[in-house]
């Protein structure tokens, strides 16, 4: 059972620009050094210790930490479902909102958030580290102030960020546009398909034409998430009887099929057959491209030609990482199959064009 901590406040200025709540819920951010000088989870406190500068940012603060703080790889859909709920619970009382979570599987639990929460006009951003907070050269200090500032901006009284974002490494990245790209160097996350919305440098730029504009909303929680998919990633030599056993297999509701390019696919009977297969017997079979940057385009080889009169749904310039979510969401959210296909294949988040 995933436990939260009760809700810590640091009320720490009587007129403060912002109030924010952070969720702490683990990853390399949160580390510091045990008795035994080995990296092990600390708590949030030990993390203000550590960036005592975020207490001077005339931000008042209040954290709400996972029980036991977790390396982000160990995500399931109950803790996306428990930090959801948190920003549901808390929306009226706070400006923003700030998740402390690994980088492993971040766009990932961006993604599905985006998806959750609709009508959101504040920001939810997300960040985390490379090296632990404990370590002289570390990069979070850097990036929990400047999520804090952004999480906190405002023009005309409105929050400017009004969607689920990732801040890492000096940029602010649309969080169901974003993919983990590096696990070594600084620069961890990359949004190919669309422009950074701000960079950090001297000044917070924000690159306004991007940016979610702010609209009057009601936020709406959507919680269920049905994991019942699969991600059929082809490669030459894939053959007749792993794919069968994929598409046939009866737990499974929805197949991301992974493919080359602009999403081409062997133009082979028995592929193209099972494909069919499947989409008859009323599973959703939604294409991406194994390509970082560009789209789906149906059509315009030979090779995915075949792909619509099938009923194999173009996921256009998806992420693997909002393909997966949204088709959890789809699947979670909505009974009628119309439905789910209509929600997979248009734009709800900004997630795609
Ligand atoms: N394995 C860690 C995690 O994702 C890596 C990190 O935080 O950067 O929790």
């Amino acid at each position: 059972m995933l436990e939260l901590k009760p809700i810590q406040h640091f009320d720490l200025f009587d007129k403060p620009k912002a109030n924010i709540l952070i969720i702490y819920t683990g990853g390399t951010l949160g580390m510091d050094y045990d008795e035994n000088g080995a990296l092990a989870p600390c708590g949030f406190d030990q993390i203000l210790r550590r960036a005592p500068v975020a207490k001077e940012l005339q931000i008042n603060l209040s954290v709400i930490s996972f029980e036991t703080p977790i390396d982000s790889s160990k995500v399931e859909l109950t803790h996306w479902q428990r930090m959801a709920e948190v920003i549901h619970r808390h929306y009226d009382q706070f400006d923003g909102f700030l998740i402390l979570h690994g980088t492993d599987t971040m766009a990932y639990s961006a993604s599905a958030l985006s998806f959750m929460l609709d009508g959101l006009n504040k920001p939810v951003i997300f960040t985390g580290a490379q090296l632990p907070i404990a370590s002289p050269r570390s990069d979070a200090r850097e990036n929990l102030v400047t999520s804090l500032e952004i999480a906190s901006d405002k023009k005309n009284g409105k929050p400017i960020i009004t969607e689920v974002c990732i801040f890492f490494n000096n940029v602010l990245l649309r969080g169901n546009r974003s993919k983990k790209v590096e696990s070594e160097r600084f620069d961890a996350f990359e949004s190919e398909n669309y422009p950074v919305l701000a960079k950090a440098g001297i000044a917070i730029e924000y690159q306004w034409s991007y940016l979610k504009p702010f609209r009057e909303e009601q936020l709406k929680l959507s919680v269920a998430l049905d994991p019942a998919i699969v991600i059929l990633k082809l490669f030459p030599g894939l053959n007749l009887s792993t794919v069968e056993h994929i598409i046939k297999a009866p737990l499974v509701k929805g197949i991301i099929l992974e493919s080359y390019g602009a999403g081409n696919v062997p133009h082979e009977k028995w592929f193209l057959d099972l494909l069919k297969s499947g989409v008859d017997t009323g599973k959703l079979i939604l294409n991406i491209s194994q390509c970082n940057g560009g789209r789906v385009l149906h059509g315009k080889y030979q090779t995915s030609g075949a792909l619509d009169s099938i009923g194999v749904l173009s996921g256009a310039d998806l992420t693997t990482e909002a393909a997966t979510t949204k088709m959890m969401y789809a699947l979670g959210r909505f009974s009628n199959p119309t439905d789910s296909k209509m929600c997979l294949t248009t734009s709800i988040r900004g997630e795609m064009n």
